[in-house]
C-alpha cells in the first residue's frame, strides 16, 4: 500500500521506530506488517466472523489490532490474526483491577482521605502491594508464552485517577492522589531513608498533608518508581522469555505540566524513565470526551514526541463517550489528521466496534489510508 499516510510517515520515522517495526525476529516467529506508520484498532470482544474482520481491516488499512486480554484468551483469535498479517500486541491491564480487589481487600490503594482508590469503575490496587505486583508480572509474561502476540500494550501502569472526567481548566486535590496506605508509607519510609511523624503513620490523611507539605519532591519521585520499577521488571523478563517482543505504554494524555505537573504528580508517570524501557508510547487522545479541540491531539503528540524518543502513537476515539453530544464525523476527520501529522508513529482507534457500525467513519479512515 502506498497511502499518502504511509508515504508521509515513513519519510518522517524516526530511526527508533523503523529498527522497533521492521526488526526480523518477533516473538511467536511470523512477519509482522510491513514498516510503516501504524494504523491500530483497539478489540475487545470475539466477532462472529474474524475472516470477514480482517479483510475489513485491511480494507481500512489497519495493520495492528491491540486486543483485550479476555478476547486473547477466548481462543484462537492472536494467532488468526498474525497468520492474517496482523501486528498484535495484548493490552494487558496492571494497576486496575477490580476483580483482584473484590477478592483481596487489602490490596486497595488509599488516597489522601483515606478513602479507596475507587471512582465509578476505576478501581486501583496499591502499587506497593508485593504479591499483587508479582502475580500481574508473571501474569504479563503468560499472556507472551500462551498467546504469542507480537507484543504487550501496558494499561493503568500508573497511580489512581479517572482522567476521562478531568475537564481541561480542573485542578486535582493531592488529597485525592494516592496511595497513602501503611504499606507504602513503611515502603517510602525504608527506601528513602526518611521517617514520616508516628501520627502520620496510621492516618492516611495526616500523612498525605506532611508529605505534600515537606516532601513534595520525593514523595512525587517515590511513587512514579513504583510504577516504573514494575515496568522495568517485566519488560526485562518480557524480552527474555520472548525475544524481539515490542512493549506499548499507554498513558494519560496531558502535557508534562498539565494539572501541575499532572503525569508525575497525578498520574505517577515518568515518562522520561519509562520511554526508554517501551518500543512505542500511546498517549489516549480523547479529545471530544476530555472537552478539547481536535487539533489538541496533534499538541499532545508534539509535546510527547519532545520528551521521549521512541514513536508515539496516539490512541483516538471513534464515537462519543461520557457525554451526549454526538462525536461527529468532521470531528473524527479532524482528530484523525492531527493524530496522523508528524511526527506521530501512527494512530490507534478506540475502538473497534464504533468503527464496524459506522460507515462515514470508515470512509474516513480509508480515504487517508488510501
Ligand atoms: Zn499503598
Amino acid at each position: 500500500m502506498t497511502s499518502r499516510v504511509r508515504r508521509a510517515g515513513r519519510r518522517l520515522l524516526p530511526v527508533a521506530f523503523a529498527a522497533a517495526v521492521g526488526g526480523g525476529v518477533v516473538a511467536g516467529g511470523a512477519a509482522p506488517a510491513a514498516a510503516g506508520p501504524s494504523i491500530g484498532v483497539k478489540i475487545y470482544d470475539p466477532v462472529p466472523d474474524t475472516a470477514a474482520l480482517f479483510r475489513e481491516w485491511k480494507r481500512l488499512g489497519i495493520d495492528t489490532a491491540f486486543v483485550s486480554t479476555t478476547l486473547a484468551e477466548s481462543g484462537t483469535f492472536v494467532p488468526a490474526a498474525r497468520r492474517a498479517g496482523f501486528r498484535t500486541f495484548v493490552i494487558t491491564p496492571v494497576f486496575f483491577n477490580p476483580e483482584y480487589l473484590a477478592a483481596h481487600p487489602d490490596a486497595w490503594a488509599i488516597t489522601g482521605r483515606g478513602a479507596k482508590a475507587k471512582d465509578d469503575w476505576v478501581e486501583f490496587v496499591c502499587p506497593s502491594h508485593e504479591d499483587y505486583r508479582k502475580e500481574r508480572a508473571r501474569y504479563a509474561l503468560s499472556l507472551l508464552e500462551r498467546q504469542r502476540p507480537d507484543g504487550l500494550s501496558l494499561d493503568f501502569i500508573r497511580h489512581f485517577v479517572f482522567w476521562e472526567q478531568v475537564r481541561p481548566k480542573a485542578r486535582i486535590d493531592p488529597l485525592d492522589t494516592t496511595c497513602f496506605c501503611p504499606r507504602c508509607l513503611a515502603r517510602f519510609e525504608r527506601e528513602t531513608g526518611l521517617a514520616v511523624p508516628a501520627a502520620a503513620e496510621t492516618s492516611p490523611r495526616a500523612a498525605a498533608e506532611w508529605l505534600l507539605d515537606h516532601e513534595s519532591e520525593k514523595w512525587t519521585r517515590w511513587r512514579a518508581g513504583l510504577v516504573t520499577s514494575w515496568v522495568e521488571g517485566v519488560v526485562r523478563d518480557a524480552r527474555r522469555v520472548a525475544p524481539g517482543v515490542k512493549i506499548n505504554l499507554h498513558l494519560v494524555p496531558w502535557g508534562e505540566s498539565d494539572y501541575q505537573d499532572g503525569p508525575i504528580r497525578v498520574a505517577g508517570q515518568d515518562v522520561r524513565a519509562l520511554a526508554p524501557l517501551a518500543d512505542f508510547v500511546s498517549p489516549m487522545c480523547y479529545a471530544h470526551m476530555l472537552h478539547r479541540d481536535p487539533a489538541w491531539v496533534g499538541r499532545v503528540v508534539r509535546d510527547l514526541t519532545a520528551r521521549v524518543a521512541v514513536p508515539v502513537l496516539p490512541s483516538i476515539e471513534v464515537k462519543e463517550s461520557y457525554r451526549q453530544e454526538p462525536l461527529t464525523d468532521a470531528f473524527f476527520a479532524a482528530a484523525l489528521d492531527a493524530a496522523l501529522a508528524p511526527p506521530s508513529g501512527g494512530v490507534v482507534f478506540w475502538s473497534w466496534p464504533p468503527l464496524a457500525e459506522d460507515e462515514a467513519k470508515q470512509e474516513i479512515v480509508s480515504r487517508r489510508a488510501r
